[in-house]
Parts: structure tokens; sequence; C-alpha cells
């Protein structure tokens, strides 16, 4: 019997972010995650999960009826299931790129990856005070789990190809980017982004400093395509 997954969520659409910004791309997003981001953009996949158990055999039958040569295996935390994996494989077999999207903290054995798109979660994430983590439990697992430079040093060295995506708040989050930074190998500076945390289209304003500590550092700024274009909407 063909493995399975709880899924939250498949679409084609382009890809809204990274170095294949703009590139047709079949979505599977896995429901589960082990982290609570507190500005979470897909709460129906990490603090409110909705799922639909989903074969291995019809996702892959899926993305290859999408007739698109790109999947995203993304969350929620892809890295959490196993069944992710062998779904990598087949798609892969199949012909597909693979891109994963991952906070970074787990690694997958056997997973197939042409670019690992990192997001290393910084403070600006932890859930502290959020009304929907009353007991704080979440805000204290979050922080005990949100960076692992031994996954993400592991991660990177398994793939030809990767991206850093740091979601920024403000300046303050710089000292804290840097020293995360400090503790991984094998990027260079292109493959650092920053994006704006925020569900909707920046006032180009307020989003004028991310721009100039780009160009300063060598990194590449990050915009979200897929909000510019279509707003803070599900399938896209
Ligand atoms: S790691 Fe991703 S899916 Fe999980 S809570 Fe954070 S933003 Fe949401």
């Amino acid at each position: 019997m063909s493995a399975s997954l709880p899924i939250s969520e498949t679409f084609v659409s382009i890809q809204g972010e990274g170095k294949l910004t703009g590139v047709p791309s079949w979505f599977c997003r896995v429901s589960g995650c082990n982290l609570r981001c507190t500005w979470c953009d897909t709460p129906y996949a990490s603090w409110a999960p909705e799922k639909t158990t989903r074969t291995v055999d019809e996702l892959v039958d899926e993305a290859v009826a999408s007739g698109v040569g790109h999947a995203v295996l993304t969350g929620g935390e892809p890295m959490m299931f196993a069944e992710v994996a062998v779904l990598s494989s087949a798609l892969s077999k199949a012909g597909l790129h693979i891109t994963v999207e991952t906070a970074g903290t787990l690694v997958l054995p056997g997973l197939v990856c042409n670019l690992m798109s990192l997001s290393p979660k910084l403070a600006n994430s932890t859930p502290t005070d959020d009304p929907r983590d009353a007991s704080g439990a979440w805000a204290k697992r979050h922080e005990e789990r949100r960076l692992d430079y031994g996954a993400i040093n592991e991660l990177i060295a398994s793939t030809r190809d990767r991206q850093l995506k740091f979601v920024v708040s403000s300046r303050e989050d710089l000292p804290e980017i840097e020293s995360v930074l400090a503790n991984i190998c094998g990027y260079a500076p292109s493959d650092v982004m920053l994006m704006p945390e925020g569900v909707t289209v920046p006032d180009p304003a307020s989003i004028a400093w991310v721009v100039e500590e780009c160009v300063s550092r060598g990194w590449s700024y990050c915009p979200r395509v897929h909000v510019q274009l279509f707003g803070d909407t599900r399938g896209t």
C-alpha cells in the first residue's frame, strides 16, 4: 500500500519567494509543524492544522498531471514526515525539480531535494504572550527548537543549491541574523535573503531599510510576489 501524508492543501501557482520566483510550480503543503511562529502565514498547517490524508501515489499523479516541472514541498514542516522522503523520491523519478521549504530544525533521511529553502527562525518568531498559547508551553518549546545548527548545516551539505530566507521585522533582527550565519557553512552571500514580515504588500518606505541592508551585505531582497498578485489567499 502507498505511504500517506496529512495534507493541508495542494495547488498549482507560481513560486512567490526566493530564487525560483515566478516559476510555475505544484505546491504540496503538509499539515503539522514542530514550531509555532507568532506571525505564521499558514496557521492552518501549524496552530490549527487542517488535513486530508492523501497517498503518495495520488500526490505524484496529481503533480505529474499538473504539467509543471517544479514541485515545492512545504508546510507546516515537511521534515517531520518520513513519507515526504518517499514523495520526494517519486517526484524526482517522475522528472520534477524539488524545492523543500523548511525551518531547518530537522533532518529527513532519504529526502531528494534540488533546492533546500531554509528559513531559520529568529527571536521575532517566538509566540510570547500569544493568545493562542495561554500556558506559554509553545513559546518555551519554540524557543528551544527554533535554531539547530547541526540540522541546518547537514541540510545545506546534502543539496546542490540552497537559500536562507530570514523573516525580518526591524533592524534589530540584524545582529541575530549575523550571529546565526556565523554558525552556518556552505552558503554564498547571495543565498541569504531578507523577507519583510507580514501578509500584506509592504509600503515601499517601510522596507527601504531592508533593501539598504541587503545591498550593503551582498544579500538578496525577497519579496512575496504571490501576495502582490493574489493577496493573502490560500492556494496561491
Ligand atoms: S515554521 Fe513555518 S509553518 Fe511552522 S509555525 Fe513557523 S511559519 Fe508556520
